[in-house]
Parts: C-alpha cells; sequence; structure tokens
C-alpha cells in the first residue's frame, strides 16, 4: 500500500525534488499551490511541467488579505529581514492543507524544506515548531531531510520507504542541483518563489497601509504594485502611473472602487502627456480624512507631483485638472515639484 501525500508546492528547486522524491517512494502525490497577494501564481509555474509529467496534479488555494492581515501585524514568531513572517506564513498554509489532509484522507503532508537552509524559518527549531502548531504531528513529512529528523507516521508505517529519502542539511545546494541533475530537472523557479513580503521598498508601502486605519483592503494592496506611492505627511496617499499600463490599471480602480475607499481624487495634465494620480484616504476618521482633502494644500501637493511626472515639468506653472467624488471636473495652477520634495514623500 501506498501513502497520499499532500505537497506544499512553490515551483521552487525544493519542492520539485521533494514532489520526485515521493514518487520514486511510490506515493501518490497531489500538490497544492497557495496564493497570497504577495506571493503565489495563478499562471502555470516554472517547473510545473515535470508535475504534469510525473504524473502529479496541481490544485491552488487563494489565502486572501483579510486571513493573512495578522500574520503582518503581529506575527507571533516575528518577521524576517522585511515583512515577511515566515514561520507564522508557513504555519497558516500548514493548516489550510491539514484542512484538506482531514476532508480527503491524505496520509500526510509534505513539503521541499531543507534542514538548516534558511536562518530563521527552516532551522531544527523552526521545523518543529511549524509541525506542532499546525497540529501536523507526525503527520508532516519532509522528504529532503527526512533521514535527519524524526520519523513521521507514513515511515513508521511502511508506507512511505524512509531509506529512499534524503539526509540534506545546510545552505549549500549542491546536494540539490545534482539531484535535479539526475532527474533532468532545469527550469524553476528561485528561492522564496519571488515573495513580496521578503522585499523591504515593498514591505515599506504595505506598512505604511497598515497604519492607515481603513485603508488596507485586498484592492488597495494589489495596487502596492502599481505606479509611484507618496504619503502626505499624516494625511491621504498619491499614487502615480508610471506608464499607459499603470494609468490604465488606475483608472479601472478609480471606477471599480465604489464604497470601498469612501473619498478619492483623480488628478491628470490635460494636454501635454501626463500621468494618472489617484489620491485617497481610508474609510475610518471620516470626517478628519474628508476635512485634510478639503484643505487645499493637499490637492496642490498632489498636483506638485503629478506635475513633475508630466511632459510639462521644466514649465514654472503647470494647470491641473482634478475630478472629484461628483466627476466635476476643476482645475488648479501648481509648481511642478522638486526632487527633494518627491524623496520626502515618495514611499
Ligand atoms: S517567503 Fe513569503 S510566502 Fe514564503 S514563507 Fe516567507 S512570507 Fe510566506
Amino acid at each position: 500500500m501506498n501513502a497520499r501525500v499532500l505537497l506544499l508546492f512553490s515551483g521552487g528547486l525544493d519542492s520539485l525534488l521533494a514532489a520526485r522524491l515521493l514518487k520514486e517512494t511510490g506515493s501518490e502525490v497531489e500538490a497544492i499551490h497557495f496564493i497570497t497577494p504577495f506571493t503565489g501564481s495563478m499562471d502555470k509555474l516554472e517547473g510545473e511541467g515535470y508535475l504534469g509529467e510525473w504524473g502529479i496534479p496541481v490544485r491552488r488555494v487563494k489565502v486572501s488579505f483579510a486571513e493573512f492581515r495578522p500574520l503582518l501585524e503581529t506575527p507571533p514568531h516575528g518577521f524576517g529581514r522585511a515583512l515577511n513572517a515566515c514561520i507564522d506564513c508557513k504555519i497558516l498554509f500548514m493548516c489550510k492543507a491539514k484542512q484538506i489532509l482531514l476532508a480527503e484522507g491524505f496520509d500526510a503532508i509534505a513539503s521541499g524544506e531543507v534542514l538548516g537552509e534558511r536562518p530563521m524559518s527552516q532551522n531544527r527549531q523552526s521545523l518543529d515548531i511549524i509541525e506542532r502548531e499546525a497540529g501536523l504531528q507526525g503527520l508532516l513529512l519532509r522528504p529532503l531531510s527526512a533521514q535527519l529528523l524524526p520519523e513521521t507516521e507514513v515511515e513508521k508505517k511502511e508506507l512511505v520507504d524512509r531509506s529512499k529519502l534524503m539526509a540534506i542539511e545546510g545552505r549549500g545546494r549542491k546536494p540539490q542541483l545534482a539531484l535535479a541533475e539526475r532527474w533532468g530537472i532545469t527550469d524553476f523557479a528561485t528561492p522564496a518563489g519571488g515573495c513580496l513580503l521578503t522585499e523591504p521598498q515593498y514591505s515599506n508601502k504595505l506598512g505604511d497601509l497598515l497604519d492607515r486605519p481603513g485603508e488596507a483592503t485586498d484592492e488597495t494592496v494589489g495596487l502596492l504594485k502599481t505606479g509611484r506611492h507618496f504619503r502626505y505627511p499624516g494625511g491621504p496617499k498619491l499614487i502615480v502611473g508610471r506608464n499607459q499600463e499603470e494609468n490604465e490599471r488606475l483608472l479601472a480602480f478609480a471606477e471599480d472602487i465604489g464604497d470601498v475607499l469612501w473619498n478619492m481624487l483623480r488628478v491628470e495634465v490635460r494636454g501635454p502627456g501626463s500621468p494618472i494620480g489617484l489620491v485617497f484616504a481610508g474609510t475610518s476618521d471620516h470626517e478628519d480624512e474628508r476635512s485634510v482633502l478639503r484643505v487645499l494644500r493637499v490637492l496642490r501637493w498632489a498636483a506638485g507631483i503629478v506635475a513633475r511626472y508630466s511632459d510639462a515639468r521644466a514649465e514654472q506653472q503647470v494647470e491641473v485638472t482634478w475630478w472629484g467624488e461628483e466627476g466635476t471636473e476643476q482645475v488648479v495652477t501648481v509648481k511642478p515639484a522638486t526632487d527633494e520634495e518627491l524623496e520626502a514623500w515618495r514611499l
């Protein structure tokens, strides 16, 4: 009898090798790929083709911003270099995988984690914490390091032959690259899978949004990858498109946003080439924010930045058009912002 194993799959080499190792043991494997606002993809992943060749189906599970948010605010096991709370993130993924294990009768969860490969989330203590706090004692198999870790239930029951698993440890990648060569694996994602939470600049923007009551939503978090972001000191935020595609995304956002954000201004220089600028504030502190947005200097601030990125940036004075909640069009004349000013406000 063989084990039915649910494998967490990022698209990276380690999870590919774990998949192949499990197949070598004769296990029936299904891969699960988690998609959060910060990592994962609905599109076919690098390396996913190998799973198809090996007869391993992939299912995708979305994790919403609301589910992820507590990990960004008070992660019990702390952050890495940026807003990546990797231990708690893995516990969350494992908890979700466990629900599927229980509902669908899998024998074990597996991952491509390697003992000692990442200082924060893959040392022995962290691996134990993840297993214990996800309630997966004895059910979490790490095929690449299995021989260095306690036997799991599927090994004890001889559903998975422990002798076919590996004893890889540490940050060097030689053993993994040798296995990749043996199995002809050349196409795979980079380590950490391009998780945005590991990027300090992205984390700064996200942290700013989280600090503003009512501003962080699935939609506004989704916009963090779009445009240049500026914060009026203690007040609203401005996003300025960097190209046509981003301008269109901002316009679509402004049309779709409905009641998610209570107050928004669109800013643009008519005539010369101009980015779209969106100024918005969150849903709470309603009256405070409304009064702030009413203050002409906020509007002039946003208009000055948009003028700076327009083709009229060399002019002393630029006419900037803005549209408020009712869609009425108005014009304000401003001096384009200086580079020093931009840097002071940039997120
Ligand atoms: S790198 Fe990102 S997706 Fe991976 S465990 Fe850390 S926070 Fe989660």
